[in-house]
C-alpha cells in the first residue's frame, strides 16, 4: 500500500472506529473497510488456489481484534436469519467448550473446524477478521498436506509476498488506530472470545469505555 493510500486508510478507519463506539452499524463497514484492499489484490493472483468451497484453512487457530469480534457478534445478531443466527450460536459454544480444554499449543496442532463455517462457507464472511481475509494459498496441495497431518509444523503454506505486504499494511494500520484511541493493543482468539461475548453481551459496554474485555 503506497504513503498516501495508507494515510487515506488510517483517516477512513478512524472515523469508523470513533462512530463504532456509538454506532455499532458502523463495524461491519470498519470490516469492509478492514478487507476491500486485500480482496481487490486478490482478485489480481490467479495463481491463488483458494476457491469458493475449499475450507481446509477455517481449521486453523484464528486471532482477531476485539472490535472485529463484535463486529461478528452483531452480524449474527442481526443479519442472519433467527434460525441461522442459533444454529451458530450453538456451535460457537461447544467449540468454545473444546477450545477451553485445551492448550493453545494443542489447538495449534489439532484441526478444530472454525464453527461459523456453515456448507463450507464463511457464515460471516462480510465482517470476517483481517486474518481471515488475508489468508490465501498458491497450492492447494500444501493445504491438503497441513489438513492430513496438522502436528507437522514444519510445512508451510506458500502465499503471494504481495498480499502478505498489503495484509501486513493493514494490520499495522488497525494497530495504529487502536493506538490512537488508546485502545488495548492486543488480538484474541476468535472463538472463545465470541462466545463470552455471547455469553456476557454486557462486554461491549466496557469495549465502549476502552477496557480489555477479552483478559
Ligand atoms: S471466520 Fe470465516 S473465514 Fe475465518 S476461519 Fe471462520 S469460517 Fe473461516
Amino acid at each position: 500500500m503506497n504513503a498516501a493510500l495508507y494515510r487515506d486508510h488510517i483517516i477512513a478507519l478512524q472515523s469508523c472506529y470513533s462512530q463504532a463506539k456509538s454506532n455499532t452499524n458502523q463495524l461491519a463497514k470498519l470490516a469492509a473497510l478492514q478487507t476491500a484492499q486485500l480482496s481487490k489484490k486478490m482478485s489480481q493472483h490467479t495463481e491463488i488456489a483458494c476457491k469458493k468451497g475449499c475450507s481446509t484453512c477455517c481449521n486453523i487457530r484464528v486471532l482477531a481484534f476485539p472490535h472485529e469480534i463484535i463486529g461478528i457478534y452483531f452480524y449474527i445478531k442481526t443479519e442472519l436469519s433467527g434460525e441461522q443466527s442459533e444454529t451458530l450460536v450453538t456451535r460457537i459454544k461447544s467449540t468454545a467448550a473444546i477450545l477451553n480444554s485445551i492448550t493453545t499449543e494443542q489447538h495449534d496442532t489439532t484441526n478444530i473446524e472454525c464453527p461459523l463455517l456453515l456448507n463450507d462457507a464463511c457464515s460471516v464472511y462480510p465482517v470476517r477478521s483481517l486474518a481471515c481475509a488475508g489468508y490465501h494459498s498458491t497450492s492447494l496441495s500444501q493445504c491438503q498436506k497441513s489438513y492430513s497431518d496438522p502436528t507437522d509444523l514444519t510445512g508451510f503454506i506458500p502465499q503471494v509476498r504481495e498480499i502478505q505486504s498489503e495484509q501486513e499494511s493493514l494490520t499495522k494500520a488497525a494497530y495504529q488506530v487502536l493506538h490512537q484511541n488508546k485502545e488495548p493493543l492486543k488480538k484474541v482468539e476468535l472463538v472463545s472470545s465470541l462466545a463470552k461475548l455471547l455469553d456476557s453481551p454486557t462486554l461491549i459496554n466496557k469495549w465502549r469505555k476502552g477496557r480489555n474485555i477479552f483478559t
